[in-house]
């Protein structure tokens, strides 16, 4: 039962090497254990190549694992991600859909390389790649490989210089529409929560729209309390949760010792009166 922890023992939003996160699900898991974190959700962008690891980890350490994704979707040209959580990851229905979101990474990460490539900048492309490994390639392997390069101080400067929105190495991005992104999740028995709302810098009317067309469309909750947005965000965003009787989500979206995010399980706990996304989806947590 939720009662059973402090939230702040749980934390559903986190990164490996399976997409831009810089540890392996080996490594990770160990470093939720150590936080004393008791659940752990992982949650790799667009694919779920390091739940096997994770799993083997997580119950070698006594750690509930919540096998999950982050889905890269778009809301009326807004960028948005979804978090699917209590996923079965042998799902046919999410896996072709993830597949086809990977081949979209694949196809983007040249065009990403060819627009450096006209900024001056060489040879991007298999950096990137190099950097990703076999695994998900996404801007954060690019602009990791800008700094490493020299080209850019920083991997905020080099999403404000080419990868970011409008920026000289920008390809605009046609991903997966909102309720088919939360119709894979729903296939695969997961709960869909709108990741780290605050983020879009939405008004309150657009994402009150945004939230209310995401229930529509058989999305159960939303983050809020995130590490991806402002501490001050979870007041508001616990207001739209209960008034659209919407559950609520915790989340650090870890993806590293070095990125200055929130740390492993660093979170307060969801304001009174929402719910609790893991008591939505009828999971006991033990
Ligand atoms: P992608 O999904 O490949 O388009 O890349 C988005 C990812 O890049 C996000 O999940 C973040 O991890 C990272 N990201 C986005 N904006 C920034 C930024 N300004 N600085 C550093 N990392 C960022
Ligand atoms: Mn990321
Ligand atoms: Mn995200
Ligand atoms: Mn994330």
């Amino acid at each position: 039962m939720s009662h059973q922890y402090p939230v702040s023992l749980i934390d559903l939003h986190m990164h490996s090497l399976a997409s831009d996160g810089t540890m392996t699900p080996t490594d990770l898991v160990r470093r939720v254990h150590a936080a004393g974190v008791r659940v752990m959700a992982l949650t790799d962008h667009d694919n779920t190549a390091g739940l096997e690891e994770a799993r083997v980890q997580a119950t070698a350490l006594d750690i509930q694992l919540v096998p999950g994704v982050e889905v890269s979707s778009e809301w009326n040209t807004q960028g948005i991600h979804i978090v699917g959580l209590f996923i079965d990851p042998e799902n046919n229905i999410l896996q072709g859909g993830l597949s086809r979101i990977m081949a979209f990474r694949d196809w983007r990460a040249l065009e990403i390389g060819r627009l450096l490539e006209d900024a001056g900048i060489s040879d991007a492309e298999a950096g990137a790649r190099a950097m990703a490994g076999s695994r998900m390639v996404g801007r954060s392997h690019f602009a990791r490989w800008l700094v490493r390069e020299g080209h850019c101080a920083d991997t905020n400067e080099a999403f404000g210089k080419y990868l970011g929105r409008g920026c000289k190495a920008y390809v605009p991005s046609d991903w997966i529409s909102m309720p088919e992104a939360i119709g894979w999740i729903n296939a695969a028995g997961g709960s869909a929560v709108l990741a780290h709302p605050g983020r879009y810098k939405l008004s309150g009317t657009r994402l009150r729209a945004l939230l209310t067309e995401f229930r529509e469309a058989g999305g159960i909750g939303l983050e809020v309390c995130s590490g991806s947005q402002a501490a001050g965000d979870r007041e508001h965003l616990g207001c739209l949760a209960r008034q659209l009787g919407m559950a609520g989500s915790v989340g650090s979206d870890f993806h590293g010792p070095n990125f200055g995010h929130t740390a492993i399980g660093h979170l307060p706990p969801l304001p009174d009166g929402v719910e609790p996304v893991w008591d939505r989806a009828g999971i006991h947590l033990h």
